[in-house]
């Protein structure tokens, strides 16, 4: 496959300077000694990065491991987590993995969570763990801070919001930390840092919260690599701010690109745009990009997403490629898809 536009990764590789700064850093590590097993300097980088104390951040292999600990901790056997659908899959795949029953909550026509009924659902069960998403995966759209702040207002549990797509975002979480002691903020490395490949998510929460993930967490479970490449990342702050800028842009000329095929498409916060052809079925049109060498992810099978396709945001070639081939696939010609 040429054009890759499926996971929501960065379209370009980690920038030069960093990826020498890494090469040094393996080529100087202590390999026969454990690591640090609090990451001490990593926690202490990510929590200057935004502003909170080294105690309020737990770093884990990727977000995903992130939340598989605040499961563990807060969910399991006899618990519930609240999900609202349609969101990230492995919210709910990795609360029943960790044992805990799995409550789905539903969203408005624009992907938002309605504060009223999820204020009702709240109330009526008391869930352990809420699981939010902003922006939301597949849909690309955020929750507005209101309704964050009155969810972990009226949540005796723990309110996680996944913001794995922060960076491309008008507003996030973070800023209620200090005033909402149950809300946790989970991050990744894995998008805006183009370091997919290395694994590496963090939480943002109480103190409370992230001693209780590093209780769950295996013993020396961030490895030493991983630890010093996570400090040296957090030194090319300009650089990821950069390529947000860009992926932004790349965005919207995406956005004009499909606002001239016979689509629907979604407002996207995200690197990322949900569409649905009108006249032809997602799989077909899915199946069409995969001969013209695209990949784009097929979400149809998520509750309320019927005949919806996802595409990554890369770079402006790749942009270009998907477009023309989705109006070949979509019989409108491939110049009507290009804007060029
Ligand atoms: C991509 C993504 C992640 C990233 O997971 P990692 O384990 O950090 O790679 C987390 N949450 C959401 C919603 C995502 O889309």
């Amino acid at each position: 496959m040429e054009v890759r536009l499926n996971t929501n990764e960065s379209p370009e590789p980690p920038p030069p300077e960093l990826a020498a700064e890494l090469a040094s850093i393996a080529s100087r590590l202590p390999l026969h000694r454990y690591p640090d097993r609090s990451a001490a300097d990593l926690r202490a980088a990510v929590a200057a990065h935004h502003g909170v104390a080294p105690e309020q951040v737990f770093c884990a292999n990727g977000s995903n491991e992130v939340l598989q600990c605040l499961l563990l901790a807060y969910g399991g056997s006899g618990r519930q987590a609240l999900v609202f659908e349609p969101t990230y899959a492995l919210h709910a795949h990795i609360a029943r993995l960790t044992g805990t029953e799995v409550v789905a909550g539903a969203r408005n026509a624009a992907f938002e969570i309605e504060r009223a009924g999820a204020l009702e659902l709240l109330a009526a069960t008391g869930p352990e763990v809420v699981l939010l998403c902003s922006p939301n995966n597949p849909t690309g759209n955020t929750e507005s801070p209101e309704t964050i702040a009155s969810v972990a207002a009226a949540a005796d549990g723990l309110v996680v919001v996944d913001e794995a797509y922060a960076q491309f975002a008008p507003s996030s979480a973070v800023a209620l930390l200090g005033d909402a002691p149950n809300l946790a903020v989970v991050r990744t490395f894995s998008k805006t840092w183009a370091l997919a490949g290395l694994r590496l998510g963090y939480l943002l929460a109480d103190p409370e919260v992230a001693a209780a993930c590093a209780k769950v967490a295996l013993p020396y479970h961030l490895d030493a690599f991983k630890q010093a490449a996570g400090v040296a990342a957090l030194r090319h702050v300009a650089e990821m701010d950069a390529r947000v800028r860009r992926l932004v842009e790349a965005r919207r000329r995406l956005v004009e690109g499909l606002s001239r095929l016979p689509v629907d498409q979604w407002p996207s916060a995200a690197n990322f745009v949900l569409f649905r052809p009108r006249h032809m079925a997602a799989a077909e049109v899915w199946g069409g990009l995969v001969e013209a060498s695209v990949l784009v992810r097929d979400v149809s099978s998520f509750p309320g997403l019927e005949n919806c396709l996802r595409v990554t945001v890369g770079a402006a070639e790749e942009n270009r490629r998907f477009l023309a081939a989705l109006g070949e696939v979509l019989e409108v010609g491939p110049s009507v898809g290009s804007p060029g």
